[in-house]
């Protein structure tokens, strides 16, 4: 009990909104002090009528009493302060503060002491000294006055205090005064009064401020929700929007203006209002199915043309009830996604087609094969092609990438303009083309279709940095629908076969893929695995092909050719796997293997003889040829001038100022070169002037053709009187017959090549063949001292 008075008291005489937890100078305490004083200034008329009606009953009442002459003064005191309460009251009654100070509040609690103070009079002065009907209207208008009071102040505790202890204070005088035994049961009665008060009030003091608190925190909410929705109306491209139960816009109806011109049609659902001007939007029943199923929608996009140009809108929306379960509209948020869309379409424009012509890509080209595939419309001949330019790669290299760029795009062009409707033209990466021809008439008529696609594409080229371009051309595979091709993947794979076929077979031209082609290729592809193995099982070899001088007809030097002794297949020819070799990127590696083995067996030879290898362009990437000669000179101890490096006009065309350089360093070490196969590729004279050749290797073809063609005839005498003219040696390739000697010795060639003087031979079959050589054409006496060491 007492510790429950301590608390009592301590709330009370605690300042309200401290104790609540809130600090007293932060701005919630001044707004439950402003609220305080308002409630309390609500109330004041009522409390001050109160007070002069209470102070009419005393003085009409009390008369005749002891003291009865004191209270017309006492009454005139009250309706006095009564009335300047009215009067004050009446001045701020309007004012509405938003915050107040401890000193605002301070003014109620020196009001509640004073009419406290001056109803305690009554009970004090009157109880004790008159009759019992006086004292029972004290007692009654005391009490009234007491619980009348303290409700009315009880939003500020401490006023209601004052009052009830100023008010208790004058009653307990009066009744001590009075000193009977029963007045002593009215003062224990009169505290228990009190501490009642007391008790309800701080309960409704406690009410007042949890009420207040919540109603401030929902207004701040409220508060940070507006300024967060205006910022995302203000800084977004999205909106709030509502409508009414008939669906027409009440709120929102700005952005639909904003982004769409005016409002879509979808809102007024059942045309009881009419809204006028509404736009036609795609999409709008979507969101009046919803509406009439009275369900919530996400992310509905509709669209619009406005202004020639296509609007997206999102609407996201759900149906709302009063309190009585009435629907009674929609409310959601709308957002113009008219970006987003554009950068989802570009996307995937782009999935599906080649940024720089325009044509379809891979995928969306693999796409449609396989839809027509397995399309159930009647299908007639149909066929994949592909293309693939030749010459591209020296115009990128020359001209540029962006030259090369704008010729793609007139290649694709000029494609395009040869084709129907019904072919798809894809770009498939670099300069490689192909098309799908859905409806193709007959063979002949795709066999014409390659043609016209060969001879377009050949056409010059006007590019518009001013750079011409002529020499272009493409190759073409073609593979027929119907020609057991049961899937895209096998098609693309036959049209790439037949496109393989197609390069290596002169170029510029078009074939149709036919089993064969599968079938090599399949060989192909299992010599790749062999090759690996071979690799590193040591099944390649090197054999030696005499190189005989052109005058004496005695052997020279030797050249270093690979051979591949396949477990099952046999010897397989270097035509065969060294074109695989460096489409695997092996050559490099078969390459050093020949170069060192070749050194080494020559540095063992007499040393009048030479030894000749042959070199694949590859191997001069990243110039380590340089080093790797050098090595396999200095392991094997061979002499540089004893070695002689072939290589072929191939190499010439790329990178023509790097290789040059390869070479010059090559012979700076003290190594000949010699120029491969001239005659079959680009023999160009130009390089004969620029590179340092030692030989020309005048190829087997023209050999062949000699006999027979009187024009080959001619062209190797030139070629022939050139070499001469620029100091090279000249070997023939390729001398089988006596025949072929006897028209080479009218010209100037140095050496000769051929299975007439000697196959390519094993490392173990050279003695031999050297024995035989120097018997038939020296006397033993001659034998020089290292051609004895080679032959024991
Ligand atoms: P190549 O450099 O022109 O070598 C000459 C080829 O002609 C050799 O074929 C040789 O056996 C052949 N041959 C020589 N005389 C005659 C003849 O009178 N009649 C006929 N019908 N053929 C003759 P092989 O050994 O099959 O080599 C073919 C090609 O493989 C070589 O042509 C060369 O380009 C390449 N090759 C061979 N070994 C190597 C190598 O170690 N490295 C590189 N990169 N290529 C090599
Ligand atoms: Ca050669
Ligand atoms: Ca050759």
């Amino acid at each position: 009990m007492r510790s429950y008075l301590i608390e009592l008291m301590t709330f009370f005489t605690g300042n309200l909104p401290s104790s609540a937890g809130i600090t007293k100078n932060s701005e919630t305490a001044g707004r439950i002090r402003a609220s305080q004083i308002a409630a309390l200034t609500n109330v004041t008329p009522l409390m001050m009528l109160a007070n002069i009606v209470n102070a009419g009953v005393v003085l009409l009442f009390i008369q005749n009493d002891p003291y009865a002459e004191y209270l017309p003064i006492w009454g005139i005191a009250l309706c006095f302060f009564s009335a300047l309460g009215i009067y004050k009251w009446q001045k701020v009654r309007d004012r509405k503060s938003y915050s107040a100070s401890m000193r605002a509040q301070k003014k109620f609690l020196q009001s509640a002491a004073l009419f406290g103070l001056i109803w305690a009079f009554i009970p004090m002065v009157y109880y004790p000294h008159s009759g019992p009907g006086t004292q029972v209207l004290v007692i009654a208008i005391a009490g009234g006055m007491m619980g009348g009071g303290a409700m009315s102040l009880c939003s500020i505790p401490k006023a209601m205090l004052i009052w009830l202890l100023s008010m208790g204070a004058g009653c307990a005088i009066g009744l001590a005064i009075a000193g009977k035994p029963s007045d002593y049961g009215l003062l224990a009665l009169l505290v228990c009064f009190i501490i009642m008060l007391l008790h309800s009030g701080r309960s409704l003091a406690l009410n007042y401020l949890n009420n207040l608190i919540s109603a401030f925190s929902l207004e701040e909410k409220n508060d940070t929700i507006s300024v967060l929705l205006k910022d995302f109306s203000e800084n977004t491209s999205d909106w709030l929007w509502q409508s009414d139960e008939y669906g027409t816009l009440i709120h929102g109806q700005e952005g639909f203006e904003t982004y769409l011109g005016t409002i879509p049609q979808c809102f007024c659902v059942t045309g009881k209002k009419e809204t006028a001007d509404f736009v036609k939007i795609k999409g709008a029943n979507m969101i009046k199915k919803y509406w009439s199923n009275r369900e919530a929608f996400m992310d509905v996009q509709v669209n619009a043309f406005v202004d020639g140009k296509i609007r997206w809108i999102s609407i996201a929306g759900k149906p709302l009830y009063d309190v009585k379960d009435n629907f009674i509209g929609f409310r959601g948020v709308a957002s113009d996604i008219t970006d987003k869309k554009e950068a989802e379409e570009r996307i995937a424009y782009l999935a599906h087609n080649d940024a720089l012509t325009g044509l379809v890509n891979r995928t969306h080209f693999s796409r449609s094969i396989t839809e027509h595939i397995n399309s159930k419309d009647e299908k007639g001949l149909w066929a994949v092609m592909f293309l693939d330019l030749d010459g591209f790669k020296l115009v990128n290299d020359s001209k540029g990438h962006a030259a090369g760029d704008q010729l793609l795009e007139i290649v694709a062009k000029r494609i395009k303009s040869l084709c129907t409707d019904n072919d798809v033209v894809a770009r498939l990466g670099g300069d490689e083309f192909a098309i799908l021809c859905r409806s193709a008439n007959s063979i002949q008529a795709l066999t014409t279709f390659a043609e016209k696609l060969i001879n377009a594409i050949k056409q010059p080229y006007q590019l518009v940095s001013d750079h011409s371009v002529s020499g272009i051309s493409t190759s073409i595979g073609i593979a027929l629908g119907d020609h057991g091709a049961a899937s895209e993947e096998s098609l693309l794979h036959n049209a790439d076969l037949a496109l393989y076929r197609a390069k290596h077979e002169g170029k510029a031209t078009h074939r149709f893929f036919d089993l064969e082609m599968d079938q090599l290729e399949r060989e192909r592809r299992l010599l790749e695995q062999d090759l690996r193995e071979a690799l590193s099982k040591d099944q390649l070899s090197v054999s030696f092909q005499p190189l005989v001088s052109a005058e004496t007809k005695k052997t020279e030097g030797f050249e270093a050719l690979v051979r591949w002794n396949h477990p099952e297949r046999g010897i397989i020819s270097p035509t065969e796997f060294i074109p695989i070799a460096e489409r695997m990127g092996l050559i490099t590696e078969i390459g050093h293997k020949v170069l060192c083995e070749a050194c080494y067996h020559a540095a063992s030879w007499p040393a009048h003889l030479f030894v000749s290898v042959n070199l694949s362009p590859q191997q001069f990437i990243n110039s380590r040829i340089v080093k790797c000669v050098t090595e396999a000179l200095t392991t094997t101890g061979l002499e540089a001038h004893r070695l002689e490096l072939e290589v072929t006009e191939g190499l010439l065309i790329e990178n023509t100022e790097n290789v040059t350089n390869v070479l010059k360093e090559l012979k700076e070490i003290g190594v000949s070169i010699a120029l491969d196969d001239f005659g079959t590729g680009y023999s160009s004279l130009s390089y004969l002037l620029k590179f340092p050749f030692d030989k020309l290797k005048i190829d087997r073809s023209f050999l062949m053709a000699i006999e027979t063609d009187e024009m080959a005839k001619n062209v190797f005498a030139a070629i022939a009187k050139l070499g001469n003219i620029l100091e090279l040696k000249i070997t023939a390739e390729g001398v089988e017959t006596k025949e072929q000697v006897k028209v080479l010795e009218s010209y100037d060639c140095t050496q000769f090549q051929g299975f007439l003087f000697g196959r390519p031979l094993t490392i173990e079959d050279m003695p031999a063949f050297l024995m035989q050589e120097h018997n038939c054409t020296n006397d033993v006496d001659t034998q020089t001292d290292d051609e004895s060491k080679m032959l024991a």
